[in-house]
């Protein structure tokens, strides 16, 4: 049983870093002597730096946190020596955030990290320091503010409903040139879109830092251009925006509706996509599907690769609880992730709020948990998510509203009035359960995941274009949830 209870998530605002610039070294400030100064802090540290070396891997590890020296603790500052000026300046951009976090959470009373040059490199630092400061911003960039360290490739679990999104986030951000122009992922709520571009955010800064990589929430561009507007500084926003090499825009659901953003988002966009820059959106909905978008904004943003991530499947919830439960070093039982998995829906922010809370309740009382404590302490989580709809339950209803026999369900006839019902049940035992495709597949007379697959995308599209389709999903919907 371990008292820690997922500290990283007590800092939930990463862009509040107190990070000092490239250009806040002591050099008339030398460290005391290593050996007095390192002894409060050792075992602190020590699991910090272990903590690093499994999120950035071993050889950015040996190369930039291992030679780090702890050189004091003041005022919830922790001071770090590095050895040289390089080093300084790398672990300032790329690594001081996840530090920084870290040390929080392992020494518990530090709240900033500041990364010094040993004692006897500082006479060379003045000489430096404007080269330092440079590389500094551009790889930390005033836009690029606000990545979240825990957000990486190896904090991303992946499995079938994500797997492509993976794949391409990944594949974008180790090229080294342009591969997807525009990549487009989409996704529900809570899927791990965000997750994915911090994460390439994070891997191109640490391979490349001289990319200028800016990350924004679209409504946060939307509220540059409003103030650039008001100020009459349209030029500096298009010029800052138009000196990026990877400009990624999460959420760009949220910049529908504003004509004259909109207007100005797809100048920008292009400029960028055929001055050969990498552009990066994230939407909770295709590009085809986003309403409120202009026809040649949607268009224009499916024109590279788009990538999908569904709904996060049983195996690859309980993944992701395992997966965090580890990191987190809490231990819970095996069945208990299971029962979670199974319980809560495809949200993993739902399903990592529900650790936290068996953690947090597990470290206060002290007792291993059970499923029924599980239950228990997430009976609001649960009943959101509960009220186990069965697949039998689905069909029935199904069947009975479109007035076919529930043996339909099961058939391989591929007549109309009976193949569509048929969708319709599979689209609603996929969002009304959290049973995956295949499991899906197999409770329709043991039809294929893709034609699963294919059904929810079927039925998807004709809720949005067929009014009787529409009007017949909410109707079953309300008639089985309830
Ligand atoms: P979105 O932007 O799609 O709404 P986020 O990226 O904010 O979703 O993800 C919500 C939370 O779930 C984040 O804390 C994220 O780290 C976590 N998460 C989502 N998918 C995964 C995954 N496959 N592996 C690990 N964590 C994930
Ligand atoms: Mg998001």
């Amino acid at each position: 049983m371990s008292d820690r209870q997922y500290p990283d998530q007590s800092d939930s605002k990463p862009h509040q870093q107190d990070v000092p610039g490239a250009d806040a070294p002591q050099a008339t400030n030398p460290s005391p002597n290593r050996a007095d100064s390192t002894a409060p802090a050792d075992d602190a540290w020590e699991r910090v730096t272990n903590r690093m070396r499994q999120d950035i891997g071993e050889a950015a590890w040996r190369n930039w946190i291992k030679p780090l020296r702890v050189s004091r603790l003041e005022d919830g500052t922790l001071i770090l020596e590095a050895s040289s000026m390089l080093a300084r300046e790398r672990v300032t951009s790329q690594y001081a955030d996840r530090l920084r976090v870290i040390s929080a959470a392992e020494y518990g009373t530090v709240r900033k990290v500041e990364i010094s040059l040993a004692s006897h490199q500082a006479p060379r630092m003045s000489q430096q320091k404007r080269a330092a400061s440079n590389t500094g911003a551009q790889a930390g960039g005033p836009l690029g503010a606000g990545l979240d360290p825990r957000y990486t490739f190896a904090n991303f679990v992946v499995g079938k409903p994500n797997e492509l999104a993976f794949a391409v986030a990944r594949r974008t951000a180790e090229s080294a040139t342009v591969a997807f122009n525009p990549l487009f992922l989409y996704g529900g709520v809570g899927l791990g879109k965000t997750h994915l571009m911090h994460a390439i955010a994070w891997h191109i800064r640490e391979q490349d830092p001289s990319r200028h990589v800016v990350y924004l929430s679209a409504e946060k561009f939307m509220y540059r251009f409003v103030q650039a507007l008001r100020f009459r500084d349209t030029m500096s926003f298009k010029e800052q925006f138009r000196s990026v090499d990877v400009l990624m825009i999460d959420d760009v659901q949220f910049i529908s509706g504003k004509d004259s953003t909109q207007e100005e988002f797809f100048h920008t966009f292009n400029a960028l996509v055929e001055d050969g820059r990498q552009v990066i959106v994230s939407a909770d909905k295709s590009p085809t599907d986003l309403e409120g978008l202009e026809e040649r904004l949607r268009s224009r943003l499916g024109w590279g690769m788009v990538a999908d991530i569904h709904p996060a499947d049983y195996e690859l919830r309980l993944g992701i609880l395992q997966a965090k439960a580890e990191r987190a070093r809490i231990a819970v039982p095996d069945k208990v992730l299971e029962f979670l998995a199974h319980r809560i829906s495809s949200n993993v922010r739902e399903l990592e709020g529900a650790l936290t809370r068996i953690a947090a309740h597990a470290s206060l009382v002290g007792r291993e948990i059970t499923i029924d404590s599980a239950a228990e302490l997430l009976t609001d989580l649960l009943r959101a998510s509960s009220r186990q709809v069965s697949i039998d339950e689905i069909q029935k209803r199904v069947a009975a509203h479109y007035d076919v026999r529930v043996a339909e369900m099961f058939s391989a006839r591929r007549a109309r009035n009976i193949a569509r019902p048929r969708q319709v049940a599979m689209y609603l035992a996929k969002t009304l359960t959290s049973f995956s495709y295949p499991e899906i597949g197999r409770q329709f007379g043991g039809r294929d995941h893709t034609t699963v697959m294919h059904a929810v995308r079927t039925i998807e599209s004709l809720v949005s274009s067929d009014k009787r389709i529409a009007e017949d999903v909410q109707l079953l919907r309300s008639l089985i949830a309830s």
